[in-house]
């Protein structure tokens, strides 16, 4: 093994293409680039079948039927387009309905669609968690009432993989007579999601989480009884008049055949996955006793580990580690201080703010994403590695 090579253990940022999902896409790309719309040909209706094998694939992987798929960019999209969608095509057919509950640990992309439709008249409500990361839902029993429109609510969580107690949700939007939209680009693959079980009547997910390719995703939209949404895009009216736009075939075989994988794989990878991060979670407690959890102990996506190091007291007073201080001492191992789409900020996340974990605490904090392709020795290199890059940033913090 080369001294120096990376280790990824950053999989909630994305996760590596898997090599079967590789060589699916493959021929899509060289061989048959056909338009999948282009049904007057041979080669345009060969693509067209590959989508519709792909969509089959990803609709069984939550229970649905592929009509109820519509494919996307990716999850931000999808999300945008549950969220801002069902809301503008409620309110263009009257509705009186225009609360939207949210949870303040959702992705940015969920919070700031469900804001920005307050621009449009719309009521958000963005809960405040538990300090697990999980939804009160008493809290959401009491806010879900007969004016709200939909409630959004996170699989897993993309900081703490807490994984949120769906189908107790579902049954609160449904009692209200609301929507139930679930971003569960976290969850997909990761935990068995099933859209009957959870009432689910929008569900989103993402290729680049469950070993495709970027840039793809999917929607899942109920047809009974039928949810109905304002597109976002104006165009060719593909994807039944919701997501205009060239479909593209190869990320969609990608999609698919991660999809295909993760249902034959998926809870095998979750026994592995949970060694490995028991496995490393040890290794580290026997260097640093001390390092805490986030998130709830046991209703969390086996692969995901948020740790707060120690700090150390001196002359009184607490000197904290920093996270980036952390990471800069172990070069080699690819891991995050928070979300992906975030940490270029100099805010510490929300997400652990939302826990009640204080601005230092949060600084002093480490994502790390344990995936399918994750070895033992990674795992072992890498809490060697973190302790001693712990050690080297408290005596750095320590330094006058
Ligand atoms: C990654 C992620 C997204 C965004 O997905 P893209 O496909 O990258 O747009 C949304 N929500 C959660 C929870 C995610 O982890």
């Amino acid at each position: 093994m080369r001294p120096n090579r990376p280790i990824y253990l950053d999989n909630h940022a994305t996760t590596p293409v898997d090599p079967r999902v590789l060589a699916a896409m493959r021929p899509w790309w060289e061989e048959n680039f056909a338009n999948p719309h282009s049904v007057e040909h041979v080669l345009g209706r060969a693509a067209e079948a590959a989508v519709e094998q792909a969509r089959e694939a990803v609709a069984a992987l939550i229970g649905a039927e592929a009509r109820e798929i519509i494919l996307t960019s990716g999850a931000t999209e999808s999300n945008n387009l549950a969220i801002k969608g069902a809301a503008r095509f409620a309110a263009q057919q009257g509705g009186e309905r225009r609360r939207i509950v949210t949870l303040a640990t959702e992705h940015k992309c969920v919070l700031e669609s469900v804001r920005d439709l307050a621009a449009e008249g719309f009521e958000p409500v963005v809960l405040p968690v538990r300090p697990d990361g999980l939804a009160d839902l008493d809290r959401l029993r009491e806010t879900v009432d007969d004016r709200t429109l939909l409630v959004t609510i996170m699989a897993v969580n993309n900081e703490i993989g807490v994984v949120q107690p769906l189908a107790e949700i579902g049954t609160i939007a449904k009692a209200a007579g609301a929507l139930f939209h679930t971003d569960a680009a976290q969850g997909a693959g990761r935990i068995p999601l099933d859209v009957a079980e959870l009432q689910a009547d929008l569900l989103s997910l993402s290729g680049h989480k469950i070993y495709g390719p970027k840039g793809i995703g999917a929607l899942y939209v109920r047809r009974r009884p039928r949810v109905r949404l304002a597109p976002l895009f104006s165009g060719g009216g593909q994807e039944r008049g919701l997501r205009s736009g060239t479909l593209p075939a190869p990320l969609i075989v990608g999609l698919g055949e991660a999809a295909r994988l993760a249902a034959i794989e998926g809870m095998l990878d979750a026994g592995r996955i949970a060694g490995q991060r028991d496995r490393f979670l040890a290794a580290l407690r026997a260097e640093i006793p001390e390092v805490r959890l986030n998130g709830d102990a046991e209703r969390r996506v086996p692969g995901n580990l948020n740790l707060t190091f120690p700090g150390i007291a001196r002359q009184g007073e607490t000197i904290w580690p920093d996270a980036q201080a952390i990471m800069a001492a172990a070069p080699d191992v690819c891991v995050s201080t928070g979300s992906a789409c975030s940490s270029a900020e100099v805010e510490p996340s929300y997400v652990l703010r939302a826990l009640g974990i204080s601005e230092r605490e949060a600084r002093a904090t480490l994502r790390i994403g344990i995936g399918r392709f994750t070895s033992p020795a990674d795992v072992d290199q890498a809490a060697a590695a973190l302790a001693a890059a712990w050690r080297q940033a408290l005596a750095a913090g320590a330094r006058p």
